[in-house]
């Protein structure tokens, strides 16, 4: 009971809204069937806690603390009661499988430019794109699939704590558009450009996906292209939470059997570029952070020698500059200064003869930059 009372005082600390209300809109948008699910405050807990009470409430009031709304959603699938349905079903397979037809993906260029609406990352095999804009995604095969083939999207949640959540549209996106067909209104990923696009609900898991017959490449392409668009940003309220998916891309037959499936990530939010170019700062600088850490025993290049590179690599540009040296103590001030007059007269010396003169004296170190046109001798 302890435990439950902690769940509620951190669920009340970080949502700001009142639950009642939005519990009332949430109601208004989704199946009938949902609203036969137990409420989620005392059920799914009882749930959360079977297999190790103490360790796993830990974990959800991380969860509710980094994700606000994340877990007030995730309704148990209990639709599934009436027994019919086989287990696998629900938890949708995400590895990836070229199969026979040597089923494949391939994204456009887009780059990272700020104005870029959709763009693929391949680095970490997820798309960026805006809310409703259409992403081009061309399929590959390696050789002809069977007559009236499909090609099926579906999005799941990435984690596993949200896998058996059904991904859907937030109920602000589905109410407010009123010009879709009603079978699509609650979906997330659409087709674009095809009238043969067809939108289906699983009626034991309420996964909902999209199909588009299959068409060979047109005559000198290689390839035919998708238009996915996705109708919620990730960040969306009552929606995905900021709770990242996948998109399975499948290539089946016209009864449904899997003959190619590919997966990727993707991020609906309005900057796709900027987010793109950042999330793969990160990755890249975790990676390095890794390597650093097993070569801890190596002493790191401190920022001294940092600078010293960079400017032996600029030494052109920095040798018309003039430096200036606060140095502590006469005694020290006179030994940077023979130095400083040794190099000016090598200089002198270099200039008169053109002849490479090689510096043996190692350079200060005391830090900054005393020497003018030390290093020059050893890159001419
Ligand atoms: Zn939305």
């Amino acid at each position: 009971m302890m435990e439950e009372q902690g769940f509620d005082l951190t669920l009340s600390q970080s949502l700001p809204l009142s639950q009642d209300s939005f519990r009332e809109l949430w109601e208004t948008v989704v199946t009938p069937s949902i609203s036969t699910i137990p409420t989620v405050t005392t059920d799914s807990n009882e749930t959360w806690r079977t297999t190790d009470g103490q360790i796993e409430m830990m974990l959800i009031n991380d969860q509710v603390l980094a994700e606000g709304f994340d877990n007030f959603f995730n309704f148990p699938e209990t639709s599934t009661t009436d027994g019919v349905t086989p287990p696998a079903s629900t938890v949708p397979v995400t590895t990836d499988y070229p199969g026979e037809y040597g089923f494949q993906l391939r994204f456009q260029k887009s780059g990272t430019a700020k104005s870029v609406t959709s763009t693929y990352s391949e680095l970490l095999n997820k798309l960026f794109c805006q809310l409703a804009k259409t992403s081009p995604i061309e399929v590959l095969v390696t050789k002809e699939p069977p007559a009236g083939a499909v090609l099926r999207a579906t999005a799941v949640y990435k984690k596993t704590e949200h896998v058996a959540e059904v991904v859907r549209r937030c109920p602000h996106h589905q109410n407010e558009d009123v010009h879709s067909a009603v079978e699509q209104r609650s979906h997330l990923i659409r087709v674009e450009g095809s009238q043969r696009a067809q939108y289906f609900e699983d009626q034991h898991t309420k996964r909902q996906s999209v199909t588009v017959p299959y068409e060979p490449p047109q005559l000198g392409s290689e390839m035919t292209t998708i238009l996915l668009s996705f109708m919620c940003n990730s960040s969306c309220m009552g929606g995905m939470n900021r709770r990242p998916i996948l998109t399975i891309l499948t290539l089946e037959t016209p009864e449904g059997l899997v003959l190619g499936r590919r997966c990727f990530e993707v991020r609906i939010c309005a900057c796709p570029g900027r987010d793109r170019k950042s999330e793969e700062e990160n990755h890249n600088k975790s990676l390095s952070g890794k390597q650093t850490k097993k070569r801890k025993s190596a002493p790191a290049p401190d920022s001294t020698s940092a600078k010293k590179t960079k400017s032996a690599s600029s030494a052109e540009d920095d040798d018309k500059e003039v430096y200036v040296l606060h140095v502590r103590g006469r005694e020290r001030f006179e030994t940077l200064k023979k130095i400083n007059d040794g190099l000016e007269l090598l200089d002198k010396e270099k200039a008169k003869t053109k002849v490479p003169v090689k510096l043996e004296m190692p350079p200060p170190s005391s830090g900054k930059r005393l020497l003018r046109k030390g290093e020059k001798s050893d890159s001419d």
